[in-house]
């Protein structure tokens, strides 16, 4: 099969123009379906990436170092924690409906496999090759790899493995998240609630199909309860504080000093991450009259939501619940394409509609390993600013000086 390389964040987008997603009330760029072969891609010119308005002064889009031979951390380290995803992007690879013929899908997911496998061994002979098979290895860090894996999938035919996987997790969500807000609602008192909405933030984002480990445990806990009883089970369970980076109390304290004008919360992972972790944070911060935006990718990557896919989800979640219908009818909460095509994201290139969003907003929110942690935990911004996730890898545990199944909750005042 002929490569498709896919073009760096922003330099592919989507064949239209922003528009409305009908019904929804939502401003999102609409996009071709994933299925079939690649859209013919409307090539943003470099120009168009912008980087995201609210930074500091002095960013990195890279929070660990990937080069080390030795410490508690090495390269080799890291190549394995990507060689261990290679069997979920190939068994998911295998069952996409959406890349043809049938017939040739299992092998076309193996060479997949063994493409990806071949690049990883390549680096790990030599990790300062500049190339591999066709693929650009550095600077070697987690976007490079993240990328390459993507790449490596594009090239065998396979634009969005965990589409189907997306639409169940949606469904099953969707269908929890009247009882969950239920739940929040029974808190009379608003900071008790507020930690209720953030603790939701973190249970959520331990259900993330795309991540080697937590597959695996969201699999047995959801064949021990439903997603119901793992949701609420993962909540209440949280490792004891203090988390491995533990601002909770400073956040709760700012969020009962000051109500935010408007919030950029970039999301995560589709399913019980963004429907009952993310869905309810946004409506406790429109219930206290806080604007707010959903940033999510532009194009698949992973099991993380896109833009196109968020905005009906908001619409059907909206149709159960007034607060979140009113937001939306009066255009205080709606969705924008974040311009990524990564599970990180780097904000040194972020799409013009999230940046014209950063008028007025003074909360910005990274939900998630990929862009909470391995990408913007040392992040500055000049507004305040809050990394909520959760540790889904030994490693980023051992670099943080926590445990897996840590929490992440980082904030930062910006004159605090
Ligand atoms: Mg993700």
């Amino acid at each position: 099969m002929q490569d498709r390389e896919v073009a760096p964040s922003l330099q592919t987008t989507t064949a239209s123009s922003p528009g409305k997603e009908a019904g929804s009330g939502v401003q999102i760029h609409i996009k071709a379906s994933a299925a079939g072969p690649a859209p013919a891609p409307h090539k943003r010119g470099i120009g168009d990436a912008a980087r995201f308005p609210l930074l500091a002064p002095g960013y990195s889009a890279h929070t660990f170092d990937y080069t080390k031979s030795d410490g508690p951390v090495t390269t080799a380290d890291w190549l394995r924690v990507f060689r261990k995803s290679i069997p979920a992007y190939q068994r998911a690879a295998a069952h996409d409906p959406a890349c043809a013929p049938a017939a040739g899908r299992e092998a076309a997911a193996a060479r997949f496999s063994g493409t990806f496998g071949g690049v990883l061994d390549a680096l790990e002979r030599d990790p300062c090759a500049a190339a591999v098979d066709g693929f650009a290895t550095q600077p070697l860090n987690c976007s490079t790899l993240c990328r390459i894996r993507d790449q490596a999938l594009h090239r065998h035919g396979f634009r969005d493995v965990f589409g189907p996987l997306k639409d169940e997790e949606n469904g099953r969500a969707l269908a929890l998240l009247p009882a969950v807000l239920r739940e929040l609602d029974a808190i009379p008192d608003a900071r008790a609630r507020m930690e209720a909405a953030l603790r939701g933030v973190f249970a959520g984002n331990v259900f993330d199909m795309g991540c080697a480990e937590t597959a695996s445990k969201a699999e047995a806990a959801e064949a021990g309860g439903g997603v119901a009883g793992a949701f609420g089970s993962t909540r209440d369970g949280l490792l004891p504080r203090p988390w491995a980076v533990d601002d909770m109390d400073v956040l709760l304290a700012r969020m009962a000093s000051r109500c935010h004008a408007k919030a950029i919360l970039f999301v995560d992972n589709a399913g019980a991450d963004v429907v009952l972790g993310i869905l309810p944070l946004a409506r406790e911060l429109l219930r206290r009259g806080t604007e707010v935006v959903l940033a999510a990718n532009e194009l698949p990557s992973i099991n993380d939501i896109t833009a196109a896919e968020l905005a009906p989800l908001l619409s059907r979640a909206a149709e159960g619940d007034a607060a979140l219908r009113r937001g939306l009818a009066g255009g205080a909460l709606r969705v924008v394409s974040s311009g990524n095509d990564l599970g990180v994201i780097d904000l040194g290139r972020v799409s013009p509609e999230v940046a014209a969003e950063c008028e007025g907003c003074d909360l910005v929110v990274l939900e998630g390993m990929g862009r909470g942690i391995e990408t913007n935990l040392e992040a500055k911004f000049t507004c305040d600013a809050a990394k909520l996730a959760m540790v889904k890898h030994p490693e980023v545990a051992a670099l943080l000086g926590g445990r897996l199944y840590d929490v992440v909750c980082k904030f930062d005042a910006v004159d605090g």
